[in-house]
């Protein structure tokens, strides 16, 4: 039996402003600040208190909407989520629940397979909760509470069950996240918890209308987790059913040690929210001329980026690909290649960025903006080479100096000398020098073994130090042994 997977995510991302949804505590890095050093009455949970909607963080969230391409909705409504854990103070949550802030949108995924569009269902505001570790002291078992990030503005982005395997889900997240960097909501660092995703996941059997019986796999921190867990259920799933069992509606946890999935909770214990309006907000309007100066101020987004990079400057999809991914990047490229001219062709300039300029930058932990090489001295060193005045391992060698130095490209060839020699009457001296001391090979070339030119390449080569233009040679040669 044939089976299809059925997935669809719910993402949630922290909005980056600097204060929280409903209070003026900053938000922090939870990784760095100490504990409980970002909280207040309001988002401590104490009776009393009311909460402020923060301006930055609805106008971030209609960011991402748009970005997404969804309708707006001129009114919105703050719910009560109501259930009590010890990360969450007040026993409920403010979020949005039936009239949610934007509807009907789509991001536009790339897997191996090509580009799909996926639906987006809808993107609320709400905030999120503190954060627990468990440990144990003494024998004993403790759960501490953080509260640094309890009211943190978070978005909720559904998507519709439009994803068909763990690779296309996985895709989807990556599109999204950078999305958020380009918009400059979130920093997309996904080992800092700012991203966390929940993975419905069905299977049906294939050509079936309708959807199989999901379980929602919570808490997936990372795209390995994220693609991990969804194949594991995948797995799972189609093995039950292939059996002739049922699926169990329930709600997950991933196990990243043990690479499995395991029960939370089943569908009979579910939590009952007892949502309803939070009296303590009047409903979110929004004005459509606050909405569309949002629009105008869009960044170019990645997607439509990528199709410009591919039609421009006549890069494969690949190459586009991983050069809009992040904004800064491709700043960087644009700039580059902005320095060169126009006879080099900027794919040049792609192939130097992400080979050797990102291998060095892997290797150092450096990120584009602590760059010290800038995109014109990038420029200047795809020129050199281009042009043929140094060769391919010399300006490997320029690019690690320029790397460590920061300095220009034709000042590290002037001051070691690398300039390649293309002088014809030089290189004709040592192409006639290499024949004459190995007669033998040039015998064999000529009984039609013309495998032999290339180690009389080799022999010219060494003889000028790697300096001499390689081309140049291969033709010098050529003529003399044709001769
Ligand atoms: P809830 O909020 O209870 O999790 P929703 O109806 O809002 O339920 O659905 C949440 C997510 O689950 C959405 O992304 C939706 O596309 C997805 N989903 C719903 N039904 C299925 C299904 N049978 N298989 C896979 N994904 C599903
Ligand atoms: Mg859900
Ligand atoms: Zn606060």
């Amino acid at each position: 039996m044939e089976f299809e997977p059925v997935i669809g995510l719910e993402v949630h991302a922290e909005m980056q402003t600097r204060s929280k949804m409903f209070c003026a505590c900053e938000v922090v890095d939870s990784t760095l600040a100490a504990p409980n050093s970002a909280v207040c009455p309001v988002c401590a949970g104490m009776p009393g208190t009311l909460p402020v909607v923060n301006q930055t963080a609805v106008e971030y969230a209609i960011r991402v909407a748009l970005a997404l391409e969804c309708t707006v909705q001129h009114t919105s409504i703050f719910a009560r989520k109501n259930y009590f854990y010890p990360d969450l103070p007040k026993g409920y949550q403010i979020s949005q629940y039936e009239s949610p802030l934007a509807v009907n949108g789509k991001l536009v995924i790339r897997t191996s397979s090509g580009e799909e569009t996926i639906r987006v269902r809808r993107v609320h505001l709400e905030e999120d909760t503190g954060k627990l570790t468990h440990v144990e002291r003494d024998g004993k078992s403790y759960s501490l509470v953080d509260l640094n990030r309890a009211g943190v503005a978070l978005l909720e982005i559904v998507s519709e069950p439009d994803l068909h395997s763990a690779e296309a889900a996985k895709a989807y997240g990556e599109a999204l996240r950078d999305i958020l960097r380009y918009l400059g909501v979130n920093s997309g660092d996904m080992e800092k918890g700012v991203i966390r995703f929940e993975a419905n996941v069905s299977v049906r059997r294939k050509g079936d209308k309708e959807l199989g019986t999901r379980t929602e796999v919570k808490n997936l921190n990372s795209f390995r987790a994220l693609e991990r867990a969804i194949e594991y259920e995948i797995k799972r799933q189609s093995k039950i059913l292939e059996a002739g069992g049922t699926v169990e509606q329930e709600t997950l946890g991933w196990s990243e040690a043990r690479g499995e999935t395991y029960s939370q909770r089943s569908k009979e214990d579910a939590h009952d929210y007892r949502y309803f309006p939070e009296p303590d907000l009047p409903p979110l309007v929004v004005e459509s001329d606050w909405v569309k100066s949002i629009q105008s101020k869009l960044p170019e987004l990645p997607h439509a980026k990528y199709h410009r990079f591919i039609k421009e400057y006549g890069l494969t999809e690949y190459d586009a690909w991983r050069l809009v991914e992040e904004q800064k990047v491709a700043n960087y490229f644009e700039s580059a290649v902005h320095g060169l001219p126009s006879a080099i062709p900027p794919k040049a300039v792609a192939n130097w960025m992400l080979g050797d300029l990102f291998s060095l930058m892997n290797q150092a932990n450096v990120t584009v903006s602590q760059l010290k090489v800038q995109p014109e001295a990038l420029a200047e060193l795809v020129q050199i080479v281009s042009e043929g005045q140094i060769n391919q391992s010399s300006a490997k060698e320029v690019l690690a100096e320029m790397f460590t130095s920061g300095k220009g490209a034709a000042e590290i060839v002037e001051a070691r000398g690398l300039q390649q020699v293309s002088d014809e009457s030089f290189i004709s001296d040592l192409v006639n020098q290499a024949l004459v001391e190995n007669p033998n090979e040039v015998a064999s070339y000529k009984a039609g073994k013309t495998g032999v030119a290339n180690f009389l390449f080799g022999q010219v080569m060494k003889k000028a130090a790697g300096r001499a233009n390689p081309a140049v040679v291969r033709a010098e040669l050529e003529k003399q042994l044709s001769k």
